[in-house]
């Protein structure tokens, strides 16, 4: 879609897709495979996100996480929190919603051109990782840049896309630290930054932080003191928000909109900006 295309369509307005498929993705989230209702194709970059809204329930933001092979279905995983994500998860295959956008920056991808990637992703943050992922394993990028993923999750059953994980392995340095693992548990234990102690860091990359904000705070220290510059360190912030235009101004941090300028900003756009980690 050209901009004057893009121009001309008004953003507030829904589109409906049906609901193609349902997959329970680990106890409170699901992934949905969506289609437009008018069988349109849906392009997106990885780490934007869509507004997808229920009629008299309204709407939330939910990041985009593939597929990256089919132009005409998309998926996004939801969680339930609260009123929306509840009603969403309730509805069944054949169903419609709404859909706006999709909306935000998305990650650097021209910082990743001849860079190797740390994708470090916390919860369901991870979700804005995956379509990510998923094009690096269909060797979509220059084979010579590795991919290493550092993923903070709760226990055995939240970690998302579990199925997925075998294939992945082979071309990823795929690590998970679990906070609450079952006793079984053979691997990293606690909060992501512990992979930090135990596990090498991939040189000469950028890193992608996803997550809880708590977490970014620690995370930066953790890749500051590997030697990352704070121009190679990006977030994705998670922030209340409902135009996804920079109209309602819910989102504003600073001088910033998270759902205009953002969500992906690099740490050095941040530093300086009270309130944003
Ligand atoms: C850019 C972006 C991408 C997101 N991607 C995903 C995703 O892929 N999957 C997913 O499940 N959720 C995602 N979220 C969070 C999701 O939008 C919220 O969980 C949703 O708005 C909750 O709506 P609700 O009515 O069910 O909950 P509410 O009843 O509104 O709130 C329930 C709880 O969720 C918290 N909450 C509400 N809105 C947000 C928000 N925007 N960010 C963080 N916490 C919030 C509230 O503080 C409260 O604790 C994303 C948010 C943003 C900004």
């Amino acid at each position: 879609m050209n901009e004057y295309e893009y121009n001309m369509i008004n953003l507030y307005v829904p589109k409906l897709a049906k609901i193609i498929n349902i997959k329970q993705e680990s106890p409170d989230s699901k992934l949905f495979t969506l289609q437009y209702q008018d069988k349109s194709e849906f392009e997106f970059t990885h780490g934007q996100f869509v507004q997808i809204g229920l009629f008299g329930w309204g709407e939330a933001p939910f990041s985009l996480c593939g597929p990256t092979t089919e132009e005409k279905t998309f998926q996004i995983v939801v969680r339930e929190v609260g009123d929306l994500t509840k009603r969403i998860q309730k509805l069944t295959k054949g169903q419609t919603i709404t859909v706006r956008g999709p909306f935000g920056n998305g990650f650097p991808m021209d910082k990743f051109v001849n860079k190797n990637v740390i994708l470090i992703g916390g919860g369901c943050g991870f979700v804005a990782m995956r379509s990510f992922v998923l094009d690096h394993n269909l060797g979509k990028f220059n084979p010579k840049n590795k991919l290493q993923i550092f993923y903070g999750c709760l226990n055995e059953e939240s970690v998302l896309f579990s199925d997925e994980l075998k294939a992945w392995k082979k071309k990823i340095d795929y690590r998970i630290a679990l906070m609450k693992p079952s006793p079984k548990w053979r691997g990293i234990k606690g909060v992501v930054t512990k992979i930090f102690e135990k596990v090498k860091v991939v040189n000469n990359a950028v890193a992608v932080i996803v997550g809880p904000p708590i977490m970014y705070k620690f995370v930066i220290e953790e890749l500051t003191k590997k030697g990352f510059a704070d121009t190679d360190i990006y977030l994705s912030l998670e922030r209340r928000m409902y135009c996804g235009l920079g109209v309602c101004q819910h989102c504003a941090i600073g001088s910033y909109y998270v759902c205009k300028d953002g969500p992906v900003f690099s740490y050095s756009q941040l530093k300086e900006t009270r309130g944003a980690i």
